[in-house]
């Protein structure tokens, strides 16, 4: 039997106080593929991974992730899920290795993760020092290591390698590329790289779907009409 599909939408929808900024997303995720959301500033992109994420919940429509209805079995997600935000997500006096064993111990994990991770995206030198000193290029592999620390099987990924020179985004490539084998949804404003690194895309336009498709069957023009 095929695997279950890693999310199911139907028709969600999610608003600020009486502003929608998602409406009606029905997508569809394959357990190990990838979906890549486009979209202009506030599209709804961030409000969409929160709601994957358990942090928004929707106001409409159905979701399921990685099996688990939400919002009713929203704690069970939160153990599964790797969110990768704009605000790192991390406490900003301590240090990268401080932050770091402090949700290895949230999710029962020893302190070896940490600082494997710690080696493997080249922080040990810097491990110690509060995370605030940090540049936005270390701060946002230290959220790199965060988001991917308890081995989540989904990944939400906002704009993963914005603040990142291409020698540090090969670095976390491992970590959150298609060859981490995680079930990864990523928004990007990168057409060709976006449709590149994906199965599916999904176009938002003021909170609605615009776009939505394989990527083998989507252009690189059809992602930047949605910016038109
Ligand atoms: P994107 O990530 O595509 O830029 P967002 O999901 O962040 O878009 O935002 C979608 C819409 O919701 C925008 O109109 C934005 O101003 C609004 N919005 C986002 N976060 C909040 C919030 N915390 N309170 C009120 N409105 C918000
Ligand atoms: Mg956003």
């Amino acid at each position: 039997m095929a695997d279950a599909p890693a999310i199911e939408l139907t028709g969600v929808g999610r608003r600020y106080g009486e502003r929608w900024a998602l409406r009606d997303a029905t997508v569809t995720v394959p357990a190990g593929a990838t979906l890549v959301i486009f979209g202009p500033n506030g599209a709804g992109k961030s409000t969409l991974l929160r709601v994957l994420a358990t942090l928004l919940r929707p106001h409409t429509g159905t979701a399921s992730v990685l099996g688990e209805e939400l919002p009713r079995r929203e704690w069970a997600v939160r153990g599964k899920v790797g969110l990768l935000a704009h605000d790192a997500l991390l406490y900003r006096d301590l240090s990268a290795r401080e932050n770091l064993r402090f949700h290895a111990r949230l999710h029962k994990l020893g302190e070896e993760r940490a600082e494997q991770l710690l080696e493997a995206t080249r922080l040990l030198p810097r491990a110690d020092d509060p995370v605030r000193t940090l540049s936005r290029g270390l701060l946002q592999r230290v959220a790199v290591c965060r988001a991917v620390l308890h081995d989540p099987p989904l990944l939400l990924l906002d704009e993963p390698r914005a603040n990142l020179d291409p020698a540090a985004a090969e670095l976390i490539e491992p970590l959150i590329g298609r060859e981490s084998g995680r079930t990864r949804v990523i928004t990007s404003h990168d057409p060709v790289g976006g449709l590149a690194e994906a199965d599916l895309a999904l176009g938002l336009r003021n909170g609605s779907q615009a776009l939505l498709g394989p990527t083998s069957e989507i252009d690189t023009a059809a992602v930047e009409a949605l910016y038109r």
